[in-house]
């Protein structure tokens, strides 16, 4: 069998009864139903871009033709009753998000980018810790607009904070009594370990160390406890597991006990008290919707809000195993040809040390990538050498990763 051939009829692989058996026990198994899949690809990349879910669709339509098209500015403030209720909109996806992150509805505040809200959690955590606090502390191969945004606050605060990065595992060496805050990113992008979001955080605090939880590889993929946790300030994003489509707004968490004394560093008018009486004065607005920064971006924000309903009736417990089960099976498919295929698996095989992707090392992934994604499986490569697949636990099933386990090694053994 060639290779063409071979992935030709990769979606349609014949898949062993035991990987059927698999999915007909799978609890989450009609979700993947609620999603319009592409045709003729296994798309293993919802960790950069969820999948569209059929409701997103149909409401992305509806709030442009009627709540947009006809209602038009009576669309800001109909009321809840009539569903248009777009002021309020920023309100209702953060109660959506805080129950995926162990946080309280008014804990979090919905809008504007990821790398946007890292610089209101960084600016909100510089300005409540202890003055003599003046170090910065991240992880030294943090996402690089982490790295950006705290070089670029840093700099706007001239130097008043050193930014100082370690290597991730000495962090906790670190958290010494100069240090004002941690910025770290939950889920490593590349290498998909996942840090002791509870551990770290404890181990901060029992430092006076401010935490700042990055959790873009995180909601939505699995259960956080950010209150459980102690975790003082969090940020993620809305089009990668939560599936809020492209540039989706991300969130921001703030714990209750910072609320009346973190500084808003983007104090913008949707974030004030009252925001049609026009005052000269900033007055924040109850809770975290006082870091809410301009207009909610109404588009966006309906999309991620349904797609959001995707979860309304999934146990994050059960969402969390299946996600370890679709992981585990893709590992132990590869298993044995790693060696001989030159894969070298860059993810924990522990289970607590895991988020939702497998990533594998090979001296030619940016090739190899590029020939998986031209024969419909698409994941990604990540610099220098890193093979990614996210694996999606509301829509995937045992009998793609499974054909996905082939396709990669078919590809493999062909330039071997
Ligand atoms: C995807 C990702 C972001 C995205 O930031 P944007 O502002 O939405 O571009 C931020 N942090 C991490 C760790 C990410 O993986």
């Amino acid at each position: 069998m060639t290779t063409q051939t071979a992935l030709a009829d990769l979606q349609t692989l014949p898949v062993p009864p035991e990987v059927l058996a698999l999915d007909a026990r799978d609890p989450l198994a009609h979700k993947r139903g609620d999603f319009l899949l592409p045709e003729g690809v296994i798309y293993l990349d919802g960790n950069s871009l969820g999948a569209l879910s059929r409701r997103v669709a149909a409401r992305v339509r509806g709030v442009t033709e009627q709540e947009w098209g006809e209602a038009l500015i009576g669309s800001w403030t109909l009321g809840a009753a009539q569903g248009r209720d777009w002021m309020a909109l920023p309100d209702r996806v953060a109660a959506k998000i805080a129950r995926l992150i162990g946080a309280q509805p008014d804990e979090v505040a919905v809008g504007d980018s990821t790398s946007v809200n890292t610089f209101k959690a960084l600016a909100a955590a510089l300005g409540v810790a202890p003055p003599e606090r003046r170090v910065l502390l991240t992880d030294a191969d943090n996402f690089p607009t982490d790295l950006y945004v705290a070089q670029g606050l840093s700099a706007l605060l001239d130097g008043r904070f050193e930014l100082r990065r370690v290597p991730a595992g000495e962090v906790g060496a670190h958290l010494g009594a100069d240090v004002a805050a941690v910025l770290l990113t939950q889920v490593d992008y590349r290498t998909g370990r996942c840090l002791d979001l509870a551990a770290i955080s404890a181990q901060a605090r029992a430092a006076g160390v401010l935490t700042v939880w990055d959790l873009a590889h995180s909601a939505g993929a699995f259960p956080v406890e950010l209150n459980a946790a102690g975790a003082d300030f969090a940020v993620g994003c809305g089009y990668k597991y939560l599936n809020g489509g492209p540039g989706a707004p991300a969130f921001l968490y703030v714990a209750r006990r910072h609320h009346d004394r973190a500084p808003v560093a983007l104090s913008g008018w949707m974030g004030h008290a009252d925001p049609f009486e026009m005052a000269r004065d900033y007055v924040p607005a109850p809770g975290a919707r006082r870091f809410v920064t301009g207009t909610p971006m109404v588009l966006s924000l309906s999309a991620l809000d349904a797609a959001l309903d995707a979860f309304a009736d999934v146990d994050l417990q059960v969402l969390r195993a299946k996600s370890l089960a679709l992981t585990d099976a893709f590992i132990g498919w590869l298993d044995p040809a790693c060696a001989r295929l030159s894969l070298e698996l860059v993810t924990p095989r522990g289970h607590h040390e895991r988020g939702s992707q497998v990533s594998y090392r090979h001296p030619q992934a940016r090739e190899v990538m590029a020939e998986l994604i031209a024969a419909g499986l698409v994941g990604d490569f990540r610099t220098p050498d890193i093979l990614r697949f996210g694996l999606t636990p509301l829509y995937h099933s045992f009998a793609d990763v499974y054909r996905a386990a082939r396709g990669v090694q078919t590809i493999l053994e062909a330039r071997a």
